[in-house]
C-alpha cells in the first residue's frame, strides 16, 4: 500500500490549491493556500483531470481550486489518501461553487464529466445532502459506467435532461426511460457501443463536457429579470412550510408587484 501522505502539494497543473472552510475562511471564498497530502496516484490522477479541464473548458486555466481535503484521518478512501473533495473553482472571470448546482447545472455537469473520465467514484450534489457543498472523487473503483451504481445513474440522468435535451426522471434508478434516452443520445452523437463499454463511456463524457461548456458560453449574460426568475424558481422549490419561507415568498411577491418594479421589468422585454 502506498503511504497516504507520500505526495504533498499546494498547486497542481498550474492551479493554486486553497482551503476555504471555517474557521480558516468562508465556504465559497477563495480561501487560503494550503498544502494537501495524498498518495502519488491520487496526485497524478487529479493533475491529469485538471489538465484536461484546462483543455476542454473555454475559460482555460483556473487560478484557484478550493478543496475541503484529500487525506483525512478517517475510514474509507480519504483515510488512504486516495480521495479529493472539490468545493469550488475560480477563473479570472468566473466562479464555480459546487453548492450552486441548482442555478449552475450545465457548468457543474460539464466539470463533473471531465472528472469522471479520471475518477471511478464521483459523488455529486444529487447523491445526498452531505455532498451538496463539494464533489467527492476517489480511486476506490476504476473508471466506467455501471447500471447498478446510483451515483453514476444520477449523473447520467441529469446530463441527459440538462445537456442532451432528453429529459428523464432523475431518480438514480436504471430503467427503460433512461436506457432509451441514452441509446438515442449515443446515436445522435455518433457513438457506437453500449454506455457500459469503457471506450463509449469515456467518449460520452468527453462530448458531454464539451457540449455543456459550449452551451454555457452560448447563453448570454443573464439580465436582472432572468436572475429574478431564477430566484422564483428556487423559492418554488422550497416546501414553504415555515413562517420564514412564507415571509420570503411574501416579500418577493410585494417587490415584484410594486409599479416601479413592473416598469423596470418591462425595460428588459
Ligand atoms: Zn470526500
Amino acid at each position: 500500500m502506498p503511504a497516504h501522505n507520500e505526495a504533498s502539494f499546494d498547486s497542481l497543473a498550474g492551479v493554486d490549491l486553497h482551503y476555504a472552510r471555517p474557521p480558516v475562511a468562508a465556504y465559497g471564498s477563495r480561501g487560503k493556500k494550503h498544502t494537501f497530502f495524498s498518495t502519488g496516484k491520487l496526485r497524478d490522477t487529479f493533475t491529469a483531470a485538471l489538465e484536461e479541464l484546462v483543455d476542454m473548458c473555454p475559460l482555460g486555466r483556473p487560478e484557484v481550486l478550493t478543496s475541503a481535503g484529500t487525506f483525512v484521518n478517517k475510514r474509507g478512501q480519504h483515510g488512504k489518501g486516495q480521495a479529493v473533495d472539490v468545493d469550488a473553482i475560480f477563473w479570472a472571470d468566473r466562479t464555480f461553487v459546487t453548492d450552486f448546482y441548482l442555478t449552475d447545472t450545465k457548468f457543474y455537469l460539464a466539470v463533473e464529466s471531465v472528472f469522471r473520465r479520471h475518477f471511478g467514484i464521483v459523488l455529486n450534489y444529487l447523491y445526498n445532502a452531505a455532498h451538496h457543498d463539494h464533489l467527492h472523487m476517489d480511486l476506490g473503483v476504476s473508471v466506467g459506467f455501471s447500471k447498478g451504481s446510483r451515483s453514476r445513474v444520477l449523473y447520467l440522468q441529469a446530463g441527459l435532461t440538462t445537456i442532451h435535451d432528453h429529459p428523464v426522471l432523475v431518480d438514480g434508478i436504471w430503467g427503460n426511460q433512461t436506457s432509451g434516452a441514452i441509446a438515442e443520445v449515443l446515436d445522435n452523437l455518433g457513438l457506437n457501443g453500449s454506455i457500459t463499454s469503457k471506450a463509449t463511456w469515456l467518449a460520452y463524457l468527453d462530448r458531454t463536457a464539451r457540449l455543456g461548456f459550449g452551451q454555457v458560453e452560448a447563453e448570454s449574460d443573464p439580465t436582472p429579470a432572468d436572475l429574478l426568475d431564477q430566484l422564483f424558481q428556487i423559492i418554488d422549490g422550497l416546501d414553504l412550510v415555515t413562517d420564514h419561507d412564507q415571509k420570503i415568498q411574501g416579500a418577493l411577491d410585494v417587490f415584484v408587484a410594486h409599479p416601479d418594479t413592473q416598469t423596470w421589468l418591462e425595460s428588459f422585454r
